[in-house]
């Protein structure tokens, strides 16, 4: 906006596209996606709304709150943590910096989980564990009616993030958030035993490998597990089926270039059956399911 003034007011249309071609230049992915976010925000409607009010002009208090969010987006603050909320499996989650931001691709965690839990003719249990905003267990929560369980993550920070979106979506009855490391089941929740499920998006990406600016800006403790990325990974498999039933899976999410060590790992524990891997939207593979045989 600075010299770049237009002629005429700056409507929505004009804006936008401005900020498409900013950001652009600044490197930042998804411009187009993020200044429709933004303005939206700032103009409390719906990105859809945008569309039908491509020529209004926004306040210039409007403008102002637009231009600084824009600011901090080409200076690569997420555009998750400024609206304060992400889309996921349809829903929408809150999230703040202590949390991790959803990924689209997660939500194969949510569609494996519901199959598992739709076919057992029972009502599932299911543990989230490394929650986060606590979008897989929540999304899972609102495909299965009957379900109920556990969220947990060794943040308080985002155990406190996660615990507002089950408010939001009106899950508190049937599912516990609470603050655990990994697989050590919280003193208060001994008497669920025996999951039918266990989700976990644990952090993967391995100490060395560079990150995108934006990412930097989400808890490091989410992402950074290692050397290789295992080191998150590896006790989960080695506990997971201690709190399995028998035939009951873990659905666990990994790094694109893990699959095989992953599956390494899987295969190790007697208990489990052949791991399968499953692919995310991009076709790459991001998941796997495993079967506690006995
Ligand atoms: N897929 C995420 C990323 O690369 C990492 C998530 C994770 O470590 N669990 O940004």
């Amino acid at each position: 906006m600075g010299t770049e003034q237009p002629a005429g007011p700056w409507t929505v249309l004009k804006l936008l596209d401005w900020t498409r071609s900013y950001l652009e230049r600044a490197g930042v992915d998804a411009p187009r996606l993020a200044g429709e976010t933004l303005l939206a925000h700032v103009l409390a409607c719906q990105r859809i709304d945008l569309y039908a009010r491509f020529d209004s002009t926004p306040t210039p208090q409007q403008l102002a709150a637009y231009r600084e969010f824009v600011r901090r987006v080409s200076e690569h603050e997420p555009v998750a943590y400024l609206v304060g909320e992400k889309e996921f499996y349809s829903l929408t989650f809150h999230v703040t910096p202590a949390v991790l931001i959803p990924r689209p691709e997660t939500e194969i965690l949510v569609s494996e989980a519901v199959n598992h839990l739709q076919g057992l003719g029972r009502p599932g249990v299911m543990w989230d564990v490394c929650t986060g905003s606590g979008c897989v267990g929540i999304a899972t929560a609102m495909q299965v009616d009957d379900l109920t369980g556990l969220a947990t993550d060794v943040s308080e920070g985002a155990v406190a993030v996660a615990q507002e979106n089950a408010e939001r979506h009106g899950v508190t009855d049937r599912l516990r958030f609470r603050v655990a490391d990994l697989l050590n089941k919280p003193a208060d929740c001994r008497d669920l035993s025996a999951f039918d499920v266990i989700t976990t998006n644990p952090p993967y990406v391995t100490n060395g490998e560079p990150i995108a600016e934006s990412v930097k800006r989400e808890p490091t403790e989410a992402l950074r597990a290692g050397p290789n990325g295992l080191d998150v990974i590896r006790p989960l498999i080695a506990a997971a089926p201690d709190h399995l039933n028998i035939g009951g899976v873990l659905i666990l999410e990994f790094g694109i270039l893990q699959g095989e060590a992953v599956c390494d790992l899987l295969d190790a524990v007697e208990q489990f059956d052949d791991p399968r891997v499953i692919r995310d939207h991009q076709d790459l593979d991001r998941a796997v399911v495993a079967t506690r045989l006995s």
